[in-house]
């Protein structure tokens, strides 16, 4: 008795809460686009072909032990090669610290666990805004945070002065988390010429970039594309942190596979670097679950497997792509005084819509629309079937 008195509810998840909210409104025609995640034309989750045609390959051949090494060192070097590029120095060399990581919540934890270990003193910079529970992965690993300006409410892009600013007033060698692509909540990123820019930049402070890659393909539906910040920062020289995340590029929500890479200045700092995460990762999880990784291994190193798992990439950010064109047309059709074009300049899963708190409530409650307080929309959720009516919604909320 008492032991636990003194523990109150923890605040509601912010996106979590939306989905809740969704799941008990009993409107026929309520639409939830709260979640990031990818839905077809119908509103329906996806198993992508090539999953599909992994879990053909794989089946029986699995034993329910830890993973063995080979197939988790295939995973790792395959993701290494994505961001960093196949043909990369990095990946010859073997200078890069990778190990598997349940997924990019799981990376990022890493991570921040690693910083604090080999850096307790140190910060961490965010992007403002950024993805909510990036607060609370630092917020428990106890590294303080600091942000960076990022958005410009007024234009809905990149307020890049500020943001260029930020990165030269921060103490010398602070560590910045950046968005690689199609940026989480906004949907901005910053043009190549920019990411030079901020590259540039960073060599001449000492920063860390870290980068948090959750949605490679989604918002030019090329891998390598979106992974050009990264690149750039390799060219440069930098010594870079990255998370990787399947559960979006493909589709792998529940399985909880990604990586986290750490490149170093050769290959005897990379066992190092990879054998504390290991040990990090050990004492938190021991070991992650094994079939996801075996899939992700299966595509990754199968070429037949891969470039279906490309064309899908494509098909899922063209979709997306079209219903941002879709939607906007409508709000112009429909006689909108007000400014949609960044419903299409905007990248990747997000529409930062500009709706204020007032106008995203009212959708719920009028229209059983379903988004997070801050106007962000989940364009994965947009459908042919829906965009007229979500269409007439915002009209009739900001009128
Ligand atoms: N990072 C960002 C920016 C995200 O938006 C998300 C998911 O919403 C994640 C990381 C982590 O996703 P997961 O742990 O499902 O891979």
């Amino acid at each position: 008795v008492g032991w636990w008195d003194h523990v109150a509810p923890a605040a509601k998840d912010p996106i979590n809460g939306v989905t809740e909210a969704f799941l008990a409104d009993p409107s026929p025609y309520k639409i939830n686009l709260g979640v990031g995640a990818y839905r077809d034309d119908k509103g329906r989750p996806v198993v992508l072909q090539c999953v599909r045609e992994a879990e053909a390959k794989i089946a029986g051949s699995e034993f329910l032990e830890s993973i063995s090494a080979s197939v988790s060192t295939k995973m790792v070097e395959e993701s290494v090669k994505l961001v960093y590029g196949k043909d990369s120095d990095v990946v010859k060399e073997g200078r890069s610290a990778g190990v598997q990581a349940l997924s990019g919540t799981g990376a990022c934890r890493l991570f921040a666990e690693f910083q604090r270990r080999f850096h307790p003193e140190s910060h961490i910079y965010f992007p403002d805004p950024t993805w909510s529970n990036h607060h609370n992965i630092w917020r428990d690993a106890q590294i303080p945070e600091r942000t960076y300006h990022y958005y410009d409410p007024d234009s809905k892009s990149l307020d890049f002065a500020a943001l260029m600013d930020d990165i030269k007033n921060a103490p010398d060698s602070s560590f910045f988390l950046l968005h690689p692509s199609a940026h989480n909540p906004t949907g901005v990123d910053p043009t190549e010429e920019q990411w030079r820019e901020i590259s540039y930049q960073f060599k001449v402070k000492g920063h860390f970039p870290f980068f948090d890659m959750a949605y490679q393909g989604f918002a030019s539906g090329d891998l390598d594309k979106d992974a050009q910040a990264i690149r750039i920062f390799l060219e440069d020289e930098h010594l870079i942190g990255c998370a990787q995340s399947y559960a979006k590029s493909m589709g792998l929500y529940g399985h909880r596979v990604g990586c986290l890479s750490i490149l170093c200045v050769d290959s005897k700092q990379a066992a190092a670097i990879r054998s504390q995460i290991q040990q990090i990762a050990r004492a938190m999880y021991g070991s992650p679950p094994v079939h996801g990784i075996l899939l992700v291994a299966t595509i990754l190193s199968d070429p037949n497997l891969k470039s279906l798992w490309i064309d899908e990439v494509k098909i899922m950010a063209d979709r997306i792509q079209r219903k941002r064109t879709t939607l906007r047309q409508n709000l112009e059709k429909l006689g909108s005084s007000l400014n949609w074009e960044h419903i299409t300049n905007q990248l990747g899963m997000f529409c930062f819509s500009g709706l204020t708190p007032y106008q995203v409530d009212r959708l719920a409650k009028e229209f059983h629309i379903y988004m997070t307080q801050d106007g962000r929309i989940s364009m994965a959720g947009v459908t042919t079937g829906n965009v007229n009516y979500l269409a007439n919604a915002i009209h009739e909320v900001t009128r």
